[in-house]
């Protein structure tokens, strides 16, 4: 960019090879932006709230993956780890089908656990809660999470259809867990081979 800036000062081809290469700029920058991904998270925990672009032309973006790091912390020892962007693209997914299907509901993806350090998994499990003692949470391959506007089991459905990994329904709670690990589900009482993946587009 530096270098267009002397050409331009000193003659009219150079004024005409700046224009093009402005012309050649917006065009990448137009085609960029239709291959930027984002996600706009709230921590129903800390009450922040973020909307940021994770990944641009299927790379992932650091200085978004660090705020979404941060966001999704345990915030009970306010430590971070790297959040799993395959994770990431899962609730991406989520969300662009369920903003396919419903194309009036604003995709925002409300966070009621991210990245839970073990020592505090262990506390929870300790307190009599029912975290798994490896929870993928752990491990930064997890998020359970809510949006506003659409129902928990439609959430679930759709993230049982839109990926592998595994989906948890929490109905008393209104959340869905999703991870990176191997495709499975719970609770028991809830059988995905009745869901009907066809009815999403
Ligand atoms: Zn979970």
């Amino acid at each position: 960019m530096n270098g267009t800036r002397p050409k331009m000062q000193r003659n009219a081809t150079g004024i005409a090879s700046a224009l093009t290469l402005g012309c050649a700029l917006a065009f990448n920058t137009a085609s960029a932006a239709a291959a930027e991904q984002s996600l706009h998270l709230h921590n129903l925990h800390t009450k922040e709230t973020i909307n940021v672009v994770y990944k641009r032309d299927g790379k992932y973006v650091p200085a978004g993956l660090k705020q979404i790091n941060h966001l999704l912390r345990d915030h009970r020892r306010n430590e971070e780890t790297q959040i799993n962007p395959k994770t990431l693209d899962r609730l991406y997914d989520i969300g662009q089908t369920v903003k396919r299907n419903y194309p009036s509901i604003a995709i925002k993806f409300e966070i009621i656990s991210g990245y839970r350090a073990l020592q505090t998994n262990n506390a929870l499990i300790a307190a009599g809660g029912s975290q798994g003692k490896d929870s993928q949470h752990t491990h930064g391959n997890a998020i359970d999470f809510r949006i506003p506007g659409v129902r928990t089991e439609t959430s679930r459905d759709v993230a049982w259809c839109t990926g592998s990994g595994g989906v948890g329904y929490y109905k008393q709670d209104g959340f869905v867990h999703i991870d990176t690990a191997r495709k499975r589900f719970w609770p028991a009482n809830w059988n995905p081979a009745h869901v009907n993946c066809a009815k999403f587009k």
